[in-house]
C-alpha cells in the first residue's frame, strides 16, 4: 500500500522551460481536492495541461469519473515547498501569482529562500508584488511562511503530512535544502533533495548530516524512497558541475549512506570517520570507543563484501537531469541516459538500491 502520490509536472534541470522541477504531492489516502503540496514549482499549469491532455485518465479514480483538471489541481494547492529560489524551481509559482484561486497559498522553505523569492516580487520591476509576510493579508497574495532549519523538527502541512528541512550545499553562494516528508498517521517518510553538490567539493559536508538522519528511518523501515538530483552525465569535470551531482559523485554519496546504514545495523555510531576504507578493507578507526573497539576485534571485513546489498529495498529516483545541448547522446532523453549510468555503477558496487528514472507526467506512488 503506497503512502504518497506524486504527480510529476516536471523533473528536468533545464534549460528547457517545458520540463522543470515541479511535483504535486498528497497523501495516498487523501483526494487531490483535500489539499496539495507543490513540491518545487518550476513547471506548473502549462505542463499539467499538456500531461492531462496526453493522459486524460491519469488522475481519475474510476473510468466513469474524470480526474481534476490542471486548473483545479492548481486551486487545490495549499503550500509550495521550495528547496531554493533558482528560477527553474519557482517559475510557475511566479507566473501563477496573479491568478490565484482557492484558499490562501503559503510559500515555505528557508528564510533565505523566501527572501530570494521576495526579490522577484517586492521591487515590482520583474513582476507585481503578489506575496506578503502578513498572515492577515487577503487570499490573493502568497504568504511567506519560513520553515525552521532545525534537525528533527517537523512542521505540519495540509493533508496529514509534515516536513522537516535540512540545509544543503549547491555551489559556494547558493544554499539549497533537503526535505523529509512525513505521513503523520503511518510515520512513513520520503526524502527529497533540492539541487545539491558533492560533499567533498563543499566547504562543509552537509550531505553526511542528511544521511545520518535518514539512516535510523531506513533501518527501522520507515523510509524507502529518496529523490535526488543527478544533473550531469558521467564525464563532466568537477569544475563544471556548478553545484550539482554526476553519476560517480552520486554513487560516492550513496556509498557514504551505505556505510552509515551498515554501521547502524552493527550498532555502532554512524558518525563520519567511524568506518574507514583502507586498501579495500573496512576497519573500525583506531581512536574508537569501547563499542567500536569491540567491532574492530571481532569484525573486520571486506568493504565490498560488507556493503553488498546494504541499500536493498531503497528506491532512488533520479531527478533534475539537464538537457543534452551538445546532442552527444543521439537525442536520447537525459533522464534515461543518466539513470542508466547511475544504475550501472550501483550494480557494479552491489549496494542493492533500485535506481529509477523520473519522467515528466509520471504519477509516482511511493
Ligand atoms: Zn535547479
Ligand atoms: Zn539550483
Amino acid at each position: 500500500m503506497p503512502t504518497f502520490d506524486l504527480l510529476v509536472a516536471g523533473a528536468g534541470g533545464g534549460p528547457s522551460e517545458a520540463n522543470l522541477s515541479g511535483y504535486l504531492l498528497k497523501a495516498h489516502d487523501k483526494a487531490w481536492s483535500d489539499g496539495i503540496i507543490g513540491l518545487e514549482a518550476g513547471s506548473g499549469l502549462g505542463a499539467l495541461k499538456r500531461i492531462l491532455k496526453e493522459k486524460p485518465d491519469l488522475l481519475s479514480e474510476t473510468p466513469a469519473e474524470p480526474g481534476p483538471t490542471a486548473s483545479q489541481l492548481h486551486s487545490y494547492i495549499r503550500t509550495y515547498l521550495i528547496t531554493h529560489p533558482h528560477l527553474d524551481h519557482i517559475l510557475s509559482l511566479i507566473l501563477l501569482a496573479g491568478s490565484l484561486d482557492g484558499d490562501r497559498k503559503s510559500i515555505r522553505g528557508s528564510l533565505q529562500c523566501l527572501r530570494g523569492i521576495d526579490t522577484i516580487f517586492k521591487p515590482g520591476r520583474v513582476w507585481p508584488n503578489l506575496a506578503s509576510w502578513e498572515p492577515r493579508d487577503p487570499d490573493d497574495l502568497y504568504l511567506y511562511d519560513p520553515l525552521p532549519e532545525e534537525e528533527g523538527v517537523y512542521t505540519p502541512l495540509h493533508g496529514g503530512l509534515s516536513v522537516s528541512m535540512l540545509p544543503l550545499n549547491h555551489g559556494p553562494v547558493h544554499p539549497s535544502s533537503a526535505f523529509f516528508l512525513k505521513h503523520d498517521a503511518s510515520e512513513r517518510e520520503f526524502l527529497f533533495f533540492g539541487d545539491v553538490e558533492p560533499d567533498h567539493l563543499a566547504a562543509k559536508a552537509l550531505n553526511l548530516d542528511v544521511w545520518r538522519i535518514a539512516v535510523p528511518k531506513i533501518v527501522e523501515d520507515k523510509l524507502d524512497t529518496i529523490f535526488i538530483e543527478c544533473s550531469w552525465p558521467t564525464g563532466r569535470r568537477d569544475s563544471f558541475l556548478y553545484g550539482h551531482l554526476s553519476p560517480p559523485h552520486l554513487i560516492h554519496e550513496l556509498e557514504n549512506l551505505a556505510k552509515a546504514v551498515v554501521a547502524a545495523r552493527l550498532g555502532v555510531s554512524a558518525g563520519a570517520g567511524v568506518l574507514t576504507l583502507t586498501s579495500g578493507r573496512r576497519r573500525a578507526s583506531s581512536n574508537a570507543s569501547p563499542e567500536r573497539k569491540r567491532l574492530k576485534s571481532t569484525e573486520e571485513f571486506d568493504i565490498a563484501q560488507d556493503l553488498l546489498g546494504s541499500l536493498t529495498g531503497l528506491r532512488i529516483y533520479i531527478i533534475h537531469c539537464k538537457e543534452d545541448m551538445q546532442e552527444k547522446y543521439e537525442g536520447r532523453p537525459m533522464h534515461e541516459v543518466i539513470s542508466e549510468q547511475v544504475r550501472a555503477l550501483m550494480e557494479e558496487r552491489g549496494l542493492g538500491a533500485t535506481i529509477l528514472a523520473v519522467e515528466q507526467g509520471d504519477l509516482i506512488r511511493a
